[in-house]
């Protein structure tokens, strides 16, 4: 079906994004994943392509573009290739529309020029060893002391943790009241250099292997309280206000990911023999493809449709969940039933439907669970 998401633009900016990724990741990426990341000087050259500014304003050393498309089309490449750029997703998706909405003028003066440039990477800490999903039982603290805050506590799964220079904390300053859980969570951006800042252990995954997800801690860190972003208390109210936007984000990937799948799977079958016949001649095989075909479409449809209200300032959280919920739940069934037609090789870290496929799985449970989305949809529909 033809798409009308796109202009020449994005298409030549795609253009870009394919070379890059040909001459620059694909040819390294399995030292990537080795190594747990990219290397540091990595992220230098993304900056100097100008994919960290996209959003960000001229002012600041951005391109000033409001639109969520570019980074749509960077997703959708690096699907088709089965790679990723590390931290790339959390810097731009996740943290970038705090410093823009929350941040004071000295902060986005202070922190976005490094931002564009990639010499200060960041990333942001929610979850905790005793909590995800409920994200009110948040216990790393705050507490005020003069011109400070003094931050204590420990998370987990923290992508970009290893690598970032400025971490978005959630943070208790204040103990939830009776009548509200949610109340009393605070942002800090903190300095990763910081004393009492710890990196713990890299996580070992089973899929995502060139991006690093780390455990941090922090003992009597002591944060600047022009650090704080926004006003402090009001953390649980700014979370929410970006779900759409990240949820979004990982719907594009999803979908991009299964319709990469399928095209993994059409030249494969296409190419292999069995029984004296091309696995593309089974019925089977057409049939599989087909539905899976059938799928992509009906998932690339509904986000393109949310990326246009998106970018017209009308995606609600329940339009996001919705969008999320069905495309990595397409991205699932795809890649596996895609997997399936490369028979033993499918299995076989080299092919890249393999790596498709062990990338997938943490889809349906980071940025909100399947469940959690379920949840959401319910409330909207008034369950
Ligand atoms: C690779 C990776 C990268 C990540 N990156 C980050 C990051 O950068 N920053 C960050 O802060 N976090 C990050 N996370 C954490 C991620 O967001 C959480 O893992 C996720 O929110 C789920 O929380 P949990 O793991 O504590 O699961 P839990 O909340 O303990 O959930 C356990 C089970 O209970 C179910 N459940 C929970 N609530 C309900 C409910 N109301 N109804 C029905 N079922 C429910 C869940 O769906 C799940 O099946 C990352 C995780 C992974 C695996």
């Amino acid at each position: 079906m033809r798409r009308t998401v796109f202009n020449e633009d994005h298409e030549a900016f795609r253009d870009t994004i394919r070379a890059f990724i040909e001459a620059e990741v694909a040819p390294v990426y399995d030292d990537w994943e080795n190594a747990g990341h990219p290397p540091r000087e990595f992220y230098s050259k993304l900056g100097e392509l100008g994919v960290f500014g996209i959003q960000v304003p001229e002012e600041y050393g951005g391109a000033g573009e409001t639109s969520f498309k570019y980074q749509a089309v960077i997703s959708e490449e690096c699907a088709r290739a089965a790679v990723s750029f590390g931290g790339y997703g959390v810097h731009v998706n996740l943290v970038l529309p705090y410093l823009l909405k929350y941040g004071s003028e000295e902060q986005k003066k202070r922190w976005l020029p490094p931002f564009v440039s990639g010499e200060m990477m960041t990333a942001i800490a929610m979850t905790e060893p005793g909590t995800g999903s409920d994200l009110a039982g948040i216990q790393t603290t705050a507490k005020r002391d003069g011109d400070h805050y003094v931050l204590n506590g420990a998370k987990t799964f923290i992508t970009g943790g290893v690598l970032a220079d400025r971490m978005l904390v959630v943070a208790r300053t204040s103990p939830a009241t009776p009548d509200n859980r949610r109340a009393g969570l605070s942002i800090l951006a903190v300095d990763t250099r910081s004393e009492g800042y710890a990196v713990g252990r890299k996580l070992e995954k089973i899929g995502l292997r060139s991006s690093d997800t780390a455990e941090l801690s922090f003992t009597d860190v002591r944060v600047p309280v022009e650090d704080l972003l926004g006003e402090e208390g009001r953390g649980f109210e700014y979370l929410t206000h970006n779900l759409a936007e990240e949820r979004l984000g990982i719907a594009t990937s999803s979908y991009a990911s299964a319709a990469a799948a399928v095209e993994f799977a059409r030249r494969y079958v296409r190419e292999r023999t069995v029984f004296g016949k091309s696995v593309s001649s089974f019925q089977n095989t057409k049939f599989v493809l087909a539905e899976c075909a059938t799928e992509v479409e009906a998932a690339r449809s509904l986000v393109d449709r949310c990326i246009e209200a998106l970018d017209a300032g009308e995606l609600t959280p329940a339009d996001a969940a919705v969008c999320k919920l069905f495309c990595t739940e397409v991205q699932a069934r795809v890649v596996d039933k895609c997997l399936q037609l490369h028979g033993g090789y499918g299995y076989i870290l080299e092919y890249p439907i393999a790596r498709l496929y062990a990338d997938a799985r943490v889809t349906r449970i980071y940025g909100g669970t399947s469940e959690v989305l379920k949840t959401i949809i319910a409330k909207d529909i008034q369950v």
